[in-house]
Parts: C-alpha cells; sequence; structure tokens
C-alpha cells in the first residue's frame, strides 16, 4: 500500500507517531512523507529563526526518514506560524495528493485536536476538505485526537526513538523531550486494548472494519492533561515565537520545490 504522512512541522511525525510509520514501513508498505511547513519559528532565539533554522529542520527530518526508511520527502513550502487554510493551499494539497495516489492518509486530527497550534489546524483543514472531495478516498487517520477508536502498540521504540532524537534543534536530544513522547503514548495506552505504550487515531472512511467503532471519550481530566501538555507550558505564546515578520526575515512561501530544492528567484 501507498502511505503518506502529513506532517505540519519537520518533527511531528516522529513525535506523535513514529511507532506505527516504522510498522508499516517494516510490513513492506511505501511510506511517504510530506511536510507541510519549514519549521523556520521553531525556537526561541531571533537569530536562528528563518531560512537558517528552516535548512537545520529540513536536514534534521531528512536523516530522520532515512533512518526509518521513509521511501520519499516532499515538501510543501509553506512558512512556519503562516500557514493558511485558502482556495490556494487546498488546490495545492489537492493537486498532490491526486499526483502521490495514497491508499491510505496520516493527518492531524481538525476537530479534536490535542495540539491547536495553527499549521496542525490549517493542515488538518486541508487535507480533511480535500479528502471529503476525493472520489476515491483513501483510508484516513487522524494524529493528535482525543477522540481515537483505533491504538497502533507501540513497537519499535528504540528505533522510533533515535528517529526522534534527529531533531535536535527541538531539545530532542534530549531525554526528557523523549520522555514527553513516550508520556503521552503511555496516556494513549490507558485507553488502548492490550498495550501499556501506544499510538492513537481516529479511523475516518473504513469505520465499519473497526472493532471499536466508537471513539473513546477520554474524562474530561485526561483533556485537561493533553491540553495543558500541549498548548499550555509546551508552546511558546505566538506573539512572542512569531516575529520578527517572514518579510523582515526575507522568507517566501514555496521557495524551494516539492522535493526541497531552493528554487532561484
Ligand atoms: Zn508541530
Amino acid at each position: 500500500m501507498r502511505v503518506l504522512f502529513f506532517a505540519p512541522h519537520p518533527d511531528d511525525v516522529e513525535f506523535i507517531c513514529a511507532c506505527t510509520e516504522i510498522d508499516l514501513i517494516k510490513k513492506g508498505h511505501d511510506v511517504m512523507m510530506a511536510c507541510f511547513t519549514g519549521g523556520e519559528y521553531g525556537i526561541s532565539r531571533d537569530d536562528f529563526k528563518g531560512e537558517r533554522l528552516s535548512r537545520i529542520r529540513r536536514r534534521e527530518l531528512k536523516e530522520s526518514t532515512r533512518l526509518v526508511g521513509v521511501k520519499k520527502l516532499y515538501w510543501m513550502g509553506f512558512i512556519d506560524g503562516y500557514s493558511r487554510f485558502d482556495k490556494e493551499s487546498i488546490k495545492m494539497v489537492e493537486e498532490f495528493i491526486l499526483k502521490v495516489k495514497p491508499d491510505v492518509i496520516f493527518a492531524p486530527d481538525p476537530f479534536y485536536s490535542v495540539d491547536r497550534h495553527v499549521d496542525h489546524i490549517n493542515l488538518a483543514k486541508n487535507v480533511y476538505y480535500v479528502w471529503c472531495r476525493l472520489k476515491k478516498q483513501p483510508i484516513y487517520l487522524l494524529y493528535y485526537t482525543y477522540m481515537p477508536n483505533y491504538y497502533v502498540p507501540a513497537r519499535h521504540g528504540k528505533i522510533a526513538r533515535e528517529a526522534l532524537k534527529k531533531h535536535v534543534s527541538q531539545g530532542f536530544s534530549r531525554p526528557f523531550s523523549v520522555g514527553f513522547s513516550w508520556f503521552v503514548k503511555f496516556l494513549f495506552g490507558c485507553f488502548a486494548p492490550h498495550a501499556v505504550f501506544a499510538e492513537a487515531f481516529r479511523v475516518l472512511g473504513v469505520q465499519r472494519f473497526l472493532k471499536h467503532k466508537n471513539p473513546v471519550r477520554m474524562p474530561k481530566l485526561v483533556k485537561k492533561l493533553f491540553h495543558l501538555l500541549f498548548n499550555g507550558f509546551a508552546v511558546m505564546p505566538d506573539e512572542m515565537q512569531y516575529h520578527p515578520t517572514p518579510e523582515q526575515l526575507g522568507l517566501k512561501e514555496f521557495r524551494y520545490d516539492l522535493d526541497g530544492n531552493l528554487l532561484s528567484t
């Protein structure tokens, strides 16, 4: 099967569903990844923001996907924090999906997202909008969700941790940060049958084949905990994170092609 993971930022798939990704690769499926933004603002230091950080983060994802055996890595070219959900972005995502022809799509949950980052929501909405209109709909798994109806036990932990650790610029070389990713797997594992650590998804398109048809409604306290973990102290306030502006940094949307090669302007 052709499996396509959409990532809002370079580290998201490794953080939240690397074990599933590796599982699919080990089972012989063709796994591809498309990163929506170049991660230009993923650090508090202003002097690193922009193309300099993006170059580092693009390299980190390249190394990480190479480590786990992702067949092809694509770059959609939006700027971190300045992604959009509009006609142009929908058209881009639609053309991309029609070109890649995936049988399975992974993307963030647009409605019940544990992480309300603007790029996560925009990517999620774009993919959802396109998927709803597709004649031949791929199986669609939503991650970063607190309404899961499908769990994958977290296997291949060693290589999953190695893949996450490649994102050094995001602090994932530190044990505490890797531990955070596994704490999230533990929280999902509390609701998963037969697994202590698990990755959780909301599956659309093939619900009739699922054993647990209805999503597990997580207790309010767990939702609050997720909210705090992802939106409370884990993310900087936007006004701190997203300045200077892309214009001030000389950043342009779509300055590189789908393969990540910089285009001359
Ligand atoms: Zn992200």
